[in-house]
């Protein structure tokens, strides 16, 4: 079993050193040298990024978090559905538009432009009525939905099966990452933590959905300095709530905040002041 392991990766090496050596040859008909080859080459210019001061002076989009949509409770977490509906009629009604992370992400990073009033609607926890409630409802109002996704769930009662993930991503809203079981970010220091919590279930959460996972959401929200950097090795782009940002890493430490039982215009004033500090 051992000699027939070693066999096929001798055998993959082959095929990978051959297909690897296939462009150089049809590139190079003339037998030219590679340094001629090379120095040959245009070199697109790196686009400059922003520094993070000049992230940090951007202004924030404002990011709503939503956890369950459920008629019949009252805590922080939860929102009605004549409530939901009434706040997501309110951002169309005042000319907000949907963004996505990708978005957020080129405006912050290399200033690209943004619609006038842009607003990014977020779920975490991979409940079932996110997609069964909150996805139609953002598409009547023609808006696009992030679903930071807790992988332990996939196919729970109550909570989002792999078809119904693969379809969110598949009709062009973004599937996001939110850990495997909600183990709070500050311990992913441990190696083993890191790879079941994050790892592991973000390549399956790939293959789900047939597409990179760019974005955390972390766990109740929490991180901190040394968290917040390493996430850079595994996200381009991870949120808070409407903590403190980190002002090192801004980027790992964009701002959310929760929208609970409020009225619309309630909403509108919190979004307003929440996101004009830091
Ligand atoms: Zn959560």
């Amino acid at each position: 079993m051992f000699k027939l392991k070693y066999l096929i990766v001798i055998i993959a090496s082959f095929f990978l050193f051959s297909a690897c050596n296939k462009p150089s040859s049809s590139d190079n008909p003339e037998g030219n040298d590679s340094t001629q080859t090379s120095t040959s080459e245009v070199v697109e210019p790196e686009i400059k990024k922003n520094s993070t001061v000049e992230i940090l002076a951007k202004k924030q989009v404002p990011v709503l978090c939503y956890h369950r949509i459920e008629n019949g409770r009252s805590d922080e977490y939860t929102v009605s559905l004549a409530t939901f509906e009434a706040q997501i009629k309110v951002l169309a009604d005042s000319g907000y538009m949907s963004i996505n992370p990708d978005e957020y992400y080129d405006y912050l990073v290399y200033n690209k432009e943004l619609p006038e009033k842009p607003v990014m609607i977020s779920f975490d926890d991979s409940r079932v009525e996110h997609f069964t409630i909150g996805k139609p409802i953002l598409e009547k109002y023609g808006f696009k939905g992030v679903f930071f996704i807790m992988t332990i769930t996939y196919n729970k009662k109550n909570y989002m099966s792999t078809e119904q993930l693969a379809e969110l991503a598949k009709t062009g809203h973004t599937v996001g990452f939110h850990s495997w079981d909600h183990t709070r970010a500050i311990r992913y220091n441990n190696d083993s933590i890191l790879r079941v919590n994050v790892i592991e279930p973000k390549n399956k959460l790939e293959e789900i959905i047939g597409k990179p996972v760019e974005y955390f959401a972390y766990p109740y929200g929490l991180t901190n300095a040394e968290t917040t950097a390493q996430m850079n090795d595994h996200f381009k782009m991870s949120f808070i709530l409407s903590t403190k940002q980190d002002t090192i890493n801004p980027i790992q430490s964009v701002r959310r905040m929760i929208a609970p039982e409020w009225s619309p215009q309630s909403l509108i004033r919190a979004m307003e002041k929440t996101f004009s500090r830091r």
